[in-house]
């Protein structure tokens, strides 16, 4: 281990890339963190105190080989940093872009007390970055095909890393979505200010370069079933992902004025990819001029108040009824929309939806938080007689989201589920209780994070290999027999 470039977390001080002005940022739609200059990643990087049990690593959710990639990058050795790197992960520069790294690798490194974490994320996007402008990122070329199809429902980052790990092994991959392009909400939940759409088209055509097959607005139940794929397919992958917005149960919830997110989040993305959105182009799902309530404490939520605020909100007012300690949002994106204007209002949850036909105001209690419950989580409970009202034109609730029905949506009735309506699976093998096929992502873990996606991706893809090797094995030992 070459030790002169590391350990400089005393005398180096934690350094982020430029974050861009508060005030440009609410002028567009771009990224806010500008690219490390390769000094300053060099410099972040060497600040690792290279630990023998790293426990960035350990809460990495790939178990990313986070120490190594650090090290080359400080000697500037960033090729072999990108092989490191992308070894475990089919997206580095997505996770490097999205990760909620505050709770996961950075929230762990040791030197976080006193010191400041080591910047991971920003190194990882730095390194993948680098690797696309230097030509070394490829299309996947297996070194042999095989005759085996599989069939993936879905391509969110679930499905795509699936895909990819697949087509390494020389499998036949056919990926079908009902949008128009891959990426899931890659594309049309998480925002451009996080993750730029580019950065998820390249990913996704270096895919078809190298021999994924998309089949885009292709709706599996309606336009195919999933019976025909199983008749198509050697193995279905089902990585759907979970987009039926939980409802809020109270007065005047049916006026005018009032949208789920995704609908919002998906019209703003869409617009900002060029396409015609009708619905924004009218005003309904746009909050352009408007006083904005948004109602959750989660990403979704931050995404939706820093879309209002760019979109030109008059105010944008955000309502969760626990504090900011229990909220379930990255803390970065909370200081990231303080910055940018949003008013959070803490411990106040929605008594009504208030307005003649249409909502113009949203009346709320104030919450206090009660004693922890079993699962430690403290309850919240309104504080009596503490009603007052949020003007607002435009509301948005952001309160998470279920799986849709699928043994319905694909009339098969024996694909169960659980209690929840996520696919059970058996965890040894990833396989539903249909034979051959398979689920990963969200629709098996419910609403989660990119970075399960990948890694729920790639553990199938291993799955479904065993999976066919075996009834290869078989077939042929009855074949010799
Ligand atoms: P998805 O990404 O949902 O992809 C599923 C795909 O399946 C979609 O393309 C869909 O069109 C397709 N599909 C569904 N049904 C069918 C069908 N019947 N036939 C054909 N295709 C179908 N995570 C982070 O780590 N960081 C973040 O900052 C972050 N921000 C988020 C912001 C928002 C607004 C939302 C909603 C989520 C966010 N997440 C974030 C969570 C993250 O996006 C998901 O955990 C992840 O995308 C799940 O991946 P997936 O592949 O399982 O599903
Ligand atoms: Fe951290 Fe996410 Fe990268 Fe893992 S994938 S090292 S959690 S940013
Ligand atoms: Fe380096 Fe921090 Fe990981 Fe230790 S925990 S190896 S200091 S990044």
């Amino acid at each position: 281990m070459t030790t002169d470039s590391m350990l400089k977390f005393v005398q180096t001080a934690k350094r982020m890339p430029a974050k861009r002005a508060a005030d440009a940022r609410r002028q567009d739609f771009d990224e806010i963190y500008d690219e490390f200059v390769t000094d300053h990643a060099a410099e972040q990087a060497g600040r690792c105190s290279q630990c023998g049990v790293p426990y960035c690593q350990v809460h990495c959710p790939l178990s990313n080989n986070i120490p190594d990639w650090l090290m080359l990058t400080a000697e500037g050795r960033l090729e072999e940093a990108y092989e490191v790197a992308s070894a475990t992960n089919n997206f580095p520069e997505i996770c490097g872009r999205i990760c909620p790294q505050d709770r996961l690798c950075e929230g762990n490194c040791v030197i976080e007390k006193g010191f400041e974490s080591v910047t991971i994320g920003s190194v990882e996007k730095y390194i993948t970055e680098t690797a696309f402008e230097n030509g070394w990122v490829k299309p996947v070329k297996p070194p042999r095909e095989r005759d085996e199809s599989i069939g993936v429902i879905g391509g969110g980052p679930a499905g795509l890393a699936a895909a990819e790990q697949l087509r390494k092994r020389g499998y036949q991959v056919h990926v079908y979505d009902r949008y128009d392009r891959m990426g899931g909400l890659l594309i049309y939940g998480i925002p451009n200010f996080k993750l730029e759409k580019d950065v998820v088209e390249r990913r996704s055509a270096l895919l078809a370069d190298g021999g994924v097959v998309y089949h885009p607005n292709t709706d599996i139940g309606s336009t195919v079933t999933l019976e025909d794929l199983r008749g198509r397919h050697d193995a279905v992958l089902i990585a759907t992902g979970v987009y039926k917005a939980r409802d809020i149960k109270c007065p005047g919830v049916g006026l005018d004025g009032i949208y789920p997110a995704l609908d919002y989040l998906t019209a703003s993305n869409r617009k900002g990819l060029g396409d015609a959105v009708p619905a924004f182009d009218d005003g309904t799902l746009n909050a352009q001029g408007k006083r904005v309530v948004v109602i959750g404490g989660g990403d979704t939520a931050m995404d939706c108040v820093r879309t209002a605020v760019r979109q030109g909100a008059v105010s944008v007012t955000c309502l969760y009824r626990r504090d900011r300690a229990n909220m379930p949002g990255s803390q970065r994106e909370v200081a990231n929309a303080e910055d940018e204007g949003v008013d959070f209002q803490w411990l106040s949850a929605p008594e009504a939806f208030v307005g003649d036909g249409r909502v113009d105001g949203v009346r709320c209690h104030r919450m206090r938080l009660g004693v922890p419950d079993a699962t430690g989580r403290q309850a919240p409970q309104v504080v009596e007689d503490s009603s007052y009202t949020v003007d607002c034109d435009m509301a948005i609730t952001a309160l998470g989201f279920d799986p849709e029905d699928l043994p319905a949506m694909f009339g098969a009735k024996e694909l169960e589920v659980s209690r929840w309506g996520t696919v059970r699976i058996d965890f040894r093998t990833m396989m539903t209780s249909l034979d051959g096929v398979f689920a990963a992502g969200d629709i098996v873990r419910g609403a989660s994070l990119v970075v399960w996606a990948v890694r729920d991706g790639r553990d199938v893809a291993d799955r479904i290999h065993d999976y066919l090797a075996a009834k290869a094995e078989t077939a042929s030992a009855r074949s010799a027999a």
